[in-house]
């Protein structure tokens, strides 16, 4: 009783603003109104890339946009929670949520994380994984090519942008079943590469979550 008078005194006086409202919030940097409106995805997969399902927690639209886009280019780092538990209640839905698995962050270029400074997408992975009791493994895939950024180009560009980008590293692979993860997708290029690149060494057990599906204009 009295622990948990202290822990909600602690949780008032520690509050930080919410990211997108800047209003006061007690629940980390979205608060609890804010993170109920992300508008959620449907629970079917929004892709089957060679047979892979690939989920989407959400849609791209101007709330998400903002978050993805301050977490990725505005060193918003602190953002990687609210994306893990979004994603992660969409997760708990799939019938692939009570399975064990290895996430595999979208590969970064080590030449784009020394640029941005961090590894966004490992930070969502970090975080989604300590959620579920997973592992994440950011050495199994990396990627060899340092492409432009995907949104600078049309969706023919896009694949040959990516073709080639990744190495699937097979000695560190112990037959774990595989969560493919990313922040968003579009024309799913870079997913369908990724897809690619692992079964091509015969590793089919693979799934894979976005944080948004978003259109192509
Ligand atoms: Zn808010």
């Amino acid at each position: 009783m009295l622990i948990n008078f202290f822990r909600k005194l602690l949780n008032w006086i520690y509050f930080e603003y919410c990211y997108l409202c800047k209003k006061p919030s007690y629940k980390g940097s979205l608060c609890e109104e804010c993170q109920d409106q992300l508008v959620r995805n449907k629970i079917t997969p929004v892709k089957i890339i060679d047979s892979t399902p690939v989920y989407a927690a959400g849609f791209y639209n101007e709330q998400t946009s903002k978050l993805i886009k301050a977490f990725k280019f505005y060193n918003q780092t602190q953002l990687y929670k609210p994306i893990a538990i979004f994603m992660n209640e969409l997760w708990q839905q799939t019938p692939y949520s009570k399975e064990h698995f290895c996430i595999i962050p979208m590969p970064l270029h080590k030449k784009k994380k020394k640029q941005r400074g961090y590894d966004q997408v490992l930070l969502i992975a970090n975080e989604f994984a300590e959620l579920n009791g997973y592992d994440v493994d950011s050495k199994l895939v990396t990627k060899v090519k340092n492409t432009k950024p995907q949104y600078e180009l049309n969706k023919t560009e896009r694949k040959i942008n990516v073709s080639r980008a990744f190495k699937f590293n097979k000695n560190f692979y112990k037959g774990q079943k595989l969560l493919l993860m990313d922040d968003i997708l579009t024309t799913g290029a870079s997913m369908e590469e990724l897809i690619r690149t692992i079964k091509n060494f015969d590793v089919n057990d693979i799934c894979a979550i976005v944080g948004a599906e978003a259109v192509l204009k």
